[in-house]
């Protein structure tokens, strides 16, 4: 069952006009939300994200945070998984095609769930292949919108590599991944580079960091150069749907010796075990 404007519908019976703003224009912002046991995890920082994302093209927040809960609450019950992630999306809604924001238009408001699988073992053990490319995205990637053709082009050349992520550079410094954020070790110091206009505020960024700061993991956030991501110990993505992810080859070379380092390790454990407190609670 999913959500849209008001009304809780099998997915087959939503339908969109075409004119709407988010069709014609790209013209909304998006959240994905983790469900465990059930239970949203981080909610509040993503709703505080989401209205972060409003706030940049200057669009209403339809719900309050309370309402919010409520329809996510009822979503994750009506869907199948303990396991979920949400999708939730706003536009500005549907008016005749015109650049200008249209007057009084109320938003189009959808929210979906998909069953999320763990993160694979396999994945986990081994580390996974990424390449690098030159960030041409726009200068407000701070702000989810739905409008992600870079983003799109950026991850298929990913997988056409057949690798799992595209990691972004621009004026030779690293920024993040094309669907992630990217941290890397040097010299035993857990890296990441500062949030800005350049990136997404990451939720899963900033429980890694809470959790480098919480187990005295040595760390830092500065600006990252392309030689230090060439030359890192360690390279991770962190995302909400793939956790934390060790990558182990950038542009065919090995990272460090090629297997998931322990900075990975350490993280990955305080991850899982954080992530069972908060769903006992
Ligand atoms: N950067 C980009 C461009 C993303 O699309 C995402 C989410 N898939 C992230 C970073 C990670 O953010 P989060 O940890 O909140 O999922």
């Amino acid at each position: 069952m999913i959500y849209l404007n008001g009304k809780f519908l099998p997915i087959e019976q939503a339908y969109i006009p075409v004119l709407d703003r988010g069709f014609i224009f790209g013209d909304g912002v998006y959240e994905v939300i983790p469900v465990y046991s059930r239970k949203p995890f981080r909610l509040s920082e993503h709703l505080i994200r989401l209205q972060h994302s409003l706030d940049g093209i200057r669009l209403d927040n339809p719900h309050s945070e309370a309402h919010w809960s409520q329809l996510i609450a009822h979503i994750i019950a009506h869907n199948e998984g303990e396991d979920q992630y949400l999708y939730l999306h706003i536009t500005r809604g549907v008016a005749k095609r015109d650049h200008a924001f249209p007057l009084g238009v109320p938003p189009t408001v959808f929210i979906m769930s998909t069953p999320l699988p763990p993160p694979p073992q396999a994945l986990l053990a081994s580390g996974v292949p990424a390449i690098t490319a030159q960030d041409n995205r726009w200068g407000r990637c701070d702000i989810k919108a739905i409008s992600l053709l870079p983003n799109v082009l950026l991850r298929q050349l990913a997988i056409d590599a057949r690798t799992m992520e595209t990691i972004l550079l621009r004026d030779g410094l690293l920024t993040e991944g094309a669907a992630s954020n990217i941290f890397i070790v040097k010299d035993e110091v857990l890296l990441a580079p500062p949030k800005d206009h350049r990136m997404l505020p990451g939720i899963t960024y900033d429980v890694v960091l809470e959790l480098a700061e919480t187990h005295a993991i040595p760390h830092a956030v500065r600006e990252i150069s392309e030689a230090e991501l060439r030359s890192a110990q360690e390279i991770m993505l962190t995302s909400s749907t793939k956790e934390i992810l060790a990558i182990t080859r950038l542009d065919g070379e090995p990272v460090g010796n090629a297997k998931p380092g322990p900075v990975f390790q350490q993280l990955n454990q305080h991850y899982q075990a954080y992530k069972a407190t908060m769903m006992r609670g």
